[in-house]
């Protein structure tokens, strides 16, 4: 442990959070250490100090943050990982360590996108049939795409970075095992050569994405999950405001 700098701790796991751990590192006012939750076998080391595994709720995220005398907690996790947002917010406020949330802005519907907004998966499947769906894109994550088996009659392209373990009983599916980021001419090309009319996501945000540019470009519908809530913590959508915040602290 660095003793001269404040300790910031990371909850990561996704682009912002490894941006903002090279930041703080090249920085070198901070001491950052990222947590990562241990999803993924052999994750790409972020700069700076690494921890893996849950906390045991906010109870544990609460003693580490004293045991290890963190002086500040910016939690970068993924938009759909709100559970580790509320533990942060009742942990932190808890020791009194001041907390921030670094998140990439949601996308949002422009003119040609026809998208049909939806809370959850449940929500999806009954706007799918609603609106007679026959070919549908999947791109929700692997452990999610169960749900959708309950439409017998929508053949499924299911495309995800690993195959959904165990696989559900889909009567009309195809895996495509694919890690993007995708270009514009690919997606086009996918949407056209296997006849995709719906995509089913969630609202990750960040960059322009190419599947909902391919879509808006071809009049495929888009069933677009919205983000859970999250606890109201200070927000801030770049490193370079975090990094801000950081040094407004003292
Ligand atoms: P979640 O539902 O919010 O969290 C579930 C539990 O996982 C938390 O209660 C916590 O366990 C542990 N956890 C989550 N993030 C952690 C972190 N950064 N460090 C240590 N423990 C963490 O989260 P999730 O949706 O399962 O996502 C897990 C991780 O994958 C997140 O860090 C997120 O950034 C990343 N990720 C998620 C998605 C997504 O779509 N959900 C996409 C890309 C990346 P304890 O209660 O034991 O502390």
């Amino acid at each position: 442990m660095t003793l001269d700098r404040p300790r910031v701790l990371i909850l990561g796991g996704t682009t912002e959070g490894y941006a903002l751990a090279d930041a703080l590192a090249a920085d070198g006012r901070w001491d950052p250490v990222s947590s990562l939750a241990g999803r993924t076998a052999n994750p790409r080391p972020p700069a700076g100090a690494m921890r893996v595994g849950g906390f045991g709720g906010s109870d544990g995220l609460a003693r580490w943050l004293r045991d290890e005398g963190i002086a500040a907690v910016i939690d970068a996790t993924h938009p759909f990982a709100s559970r580790m947002g509320w533990n942060a917010a009742t942990a932190c406020a808890a020791v009194s360590v001041p907390l921030l949330r670094l998140e990439r802005p949601r996308w949002t519907p422009g003119p040609g996108d026809a998208w049909s907004l939806v809370a959850d998966w449940d929500q999806a499947v009954a706007a799918l049939r609603q609106m007679r769906a026959q070919r549908v894109l999947l791109a929700v994550g692997r452990q999610e795409v169960a749900p959708f088996a309950a439409l017998p009659d929508v053949w499924m392209l299911i495309r995800s970075v690993q195959a959904p373990d165990p696989m559900p009983a889909f009567a009309h599916a195809e895996v495509l095992l694919a890690r993007g980021p995708f270009s514009l001419d690919s997606e086009m090309g996918l949407l056209r050569t296997r006849a995709i009319d719906t995509i089913v996501c969630k609202n990750s945000g960040g960059a322009t994405d190419a599947k909902l540019a391919a879509a808006r470009a071809l009049g495929v519908r888009v069933v677009m999950r919205d983000r859970p809530v999250r606890p109201d913590t200070a927000t801030v959508a770049s490193v370079d405001e975090a990094t801000g915040w950081l040094e407004r602290l003292g």
